[in-house]
């Protein structure tokens, strides 16, 4: 390809609607286009570099064992209903785009396809006989995220590979699991990204095992903790570790007392002396639930602690034996809207009544009461003693009114975010270190959960009929294209993985009005074309310095430089990633290409 034919818009200000670097970078070196929110053209350049990831991904996909397949990306309504997950991808905050076709029937736009695999399935595969398989697919998803951004990172049409695999039982299920653990450990080395596994939520549904591929970076919206010994990496939506000690309280009498408009842990302390470990928090939610009740829920944590939502929503899922649709603060605006008298925020214990909730217009009525290990274990605390301007100190479980207390033991759970340089659950000698990250890939042993809802499943060795056990897998293909991005530049532009560059070299004339030049980056071009290197040749007649300037935008990992010296015979032979520059005479550096080069 020559640049003077090649689509390059090269932009030189840095566009506005691109806050992190990987974005700014795509957008400047002409690889992509905004066309709507969450919606990218992917202009040639690009498309040469998702050509290569997916080349790589569908040779790894291969050797692991699985079988390419293309799916409907329109999926009936009904699919989702049997699965029970329309509900809760189309309402409230549901990520599926979804229409009605001219006879009004319902479809959805495919943002992931449990439920067109689990149902084809069911239909194919009849007998432990035919098991395992693994399908695969890399094709475009669409997913109307809350909140697009950050270019390719967060689009809300996206290309992934996802793979789906069937077993007769859990034990073989693992073995591809772990199949595709290896398999994607190559893909993203190949790829040349540097990609940490962590263990990742896997949903209410629990116990099964779980994890994603991290590409470390700032930009990166994932919170990640690796401890220091290497033996533990885990997303904080997940995350274990072992609480600092609380500060002991100095003992003094259950009391209460005055604390006027001191509703903040951060005050109390100032005002007190206390240390935040000394008090019992206490968070109001509101659940809703997939049936459509809204379910109250009381949460005590230490005050010095923090709640993580994934493991509350987790927890609610589990109790409730259903799934949460959305889980969020409960607010003064909430209760006038439920036509109950306000409740003193601020000044909430773990024993507030159930009679704040009575006459709820379509609350339930009781509150879910669930209490954080860190909180349960304090012997003396401080909370809010439930009155406006008051708080109770020195009191503990046994004292606080028991008929608001969960008796429960299965109430009282890890609901805190671990947090950086905490001790590790593994080995209290290591310690937690956090990380920002960007989820390229997540793979999941998904159990029985689709193919039991949607009554898929296979006759077995004694006759009988089973539900499958699943996995999935899953690569975000343009969100690694841009990880690689985030993770490979510098000050003057993108410098890619070889693998993945979306040419492996540029031969650049820096006079094309020069004959000598003109001939001999000709001759360099057409060698490295027949050799089978992917080389562009940009023949532009432009300033040299602009020619250099967009190669070290678009970043090409080789350069030959084809100027003064071609009378010579001499060229540069420029690494894009470190700036080396040789000079050689043009055979040795078409030589030295080839030989680097070579698979
Ligand atoms: P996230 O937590 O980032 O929203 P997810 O866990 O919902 O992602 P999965 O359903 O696991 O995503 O999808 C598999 C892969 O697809 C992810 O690991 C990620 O690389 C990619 N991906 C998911 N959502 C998007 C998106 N909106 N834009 C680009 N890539 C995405
Ligand atoms: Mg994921």
């Amino acid at each position: 390809m020559r640049v003077s034919r090649l689509l390059l818009v090269t932009l030189r200000d840095v566009p506005a609607e691109a806050e992190i670097t990987s974005h700014q970078l795509l957008l400047r070196g002409g690889f992509i286009r905004r066309v709507g929110p969450g919606v990218y053209a992917y202009l040639p350049l690009m498309w040469r570099v998702l050509q290569k990831i997916t080349a790589i991904v569908r040779q790894e996909m291969d050797l692991a064992g699985a079988q390419e397949t293309l799916l409907p990306q329109l999926h009936p309504a009904e699919l989702w209903k049997r699965s029970g997950r329309w509900q809760g991808y189309t309402a409230g905050e549901g990520i599926m785009f979804h229409l009605e076709d001219r006879q009004g029937r319902q479809l959805g736009l495919g943002p992931t396809h449990e439920e067109v695999i689990t149902s084809l399935a069911g239909e194919l595969l009849r007998s432990y006989k035919q098991l395992p398989v693994n399908l695969y697919q890399i094709q475009t998803k669409f997913r109307d995220e809350i909140r697009p951004r950050f270019g390719l990172m967060r689009g809300r049409e996206f290309i992934m590979k996802d793979a789906y695999s069937f077993h007769a039982d859990e034990a073989d299920l693992k073995l591809t699991y772990a199949r595709m653990d290896t398999a994607y450990r190559r893909i993203f080395e190949r790829c040349g990204l540097d990609a940490v596994p962590v263990d990742a939520d896997s949903g209410a549904i629990g116990g099964a095992a779980s994890q994603e591929f991290m590409v470390t970076a700032d930009a990166g919206e994932d919170l990640i903790l690796i401890s220091d010994d290497g033996q533990y990496s885990a997303n904080q939506e997940k995350a274990v570790s072992i609480p600092p000690d609380p500060v002991p309280l100095d003992p003094g009498e259950d009391s209460v007392v005055s604390t006027p408009a001191l509703s903040t842990i951060d005050a109390l302390c100032r005002e007190h002396g206390w240390h935040p470990s000394q008090l019992v928090k206490v968070l109001l939610l509101v659940a809703r639930l997939e049936d459509g009740s809204d379910q109250p829920v009381l949460v005590s944590l230490r005050g010095d602690q923090e709640l993580n939502t994934v493991k509350l929503v987790n927890a609610i899922t589990r109790l409730q034996e259903q799934g949460v649709l959305d889980c969020r603060p409960i607010s003064p605006e909430d209760l006038r809207k439920q036509n109950l008298p306000s409740i003193p925020f601020g000044f909430i214990g773990p024993d507030l009544g159930e009679g704040v909730l009575e006459g709820a217009t379509t609350w339930r009525r009781h509150f879910l009461r669930l209490r954080d290990r860190t909180a349960s274990e304090l012997e003396h605390f401080i909370c809010g003693a439930n009155q406006i301007d008051q708080h109770r100190i020195n009191t503990s479980w046994t004292a606080l009114n028991k008929a608001a207390l969960p008796e429960d033991p299965a109430l009282t759970l890890d609901l805190r975010n671990a947090k950086t340089n905490e001790a590790c659950v593994h080995n209290p000698a290591a310690h937690l270190q956090e990380k920002r990250g960007i989820e390229v890939g997540h793979i999941f042993q998904l159990g029985r959960k689709y193919s039991e809802a949607m009554e898929s499943g296979f006759t077995n060795e004694s006759g009988s009929n089973e539900p499958f056990w699943m996995g999935c897998y899953g690569i975000g293909i343009s969100r690694l294209a841009q990880a690689a991005v985030e993770q490979h530049h510098d000050q003057a532009g993108i410098c890619w993985p070889t693998a993945i560059a979306p040419f492996t070299v540029l031969v650049v004339v820096a006079n094309i009005k020069d004959v000598t030049q003109a001939n001999l980056g000709e001759q360099l071009y057409n060698h490295l074309i027949e050799a089978g290197v992917d080389a562009l040749l940009d023949d532009r007649p432009e300033r040299a310095g602009v020619k250099f300037k967009d190669a070290d935008l678009i970043g090409i990992p080789w350069r030959v430089v084809v100027g003064r010296d071609a009378a010579e015979g001499i060229v540069e032979l420029v690494c894009r990633a470190d700036h080396s520059v040789r000079k050689l005479p043009h055979d040795d550096a078409l030589g030295s290409l080839l030989s680097m080069l070579r698979p």
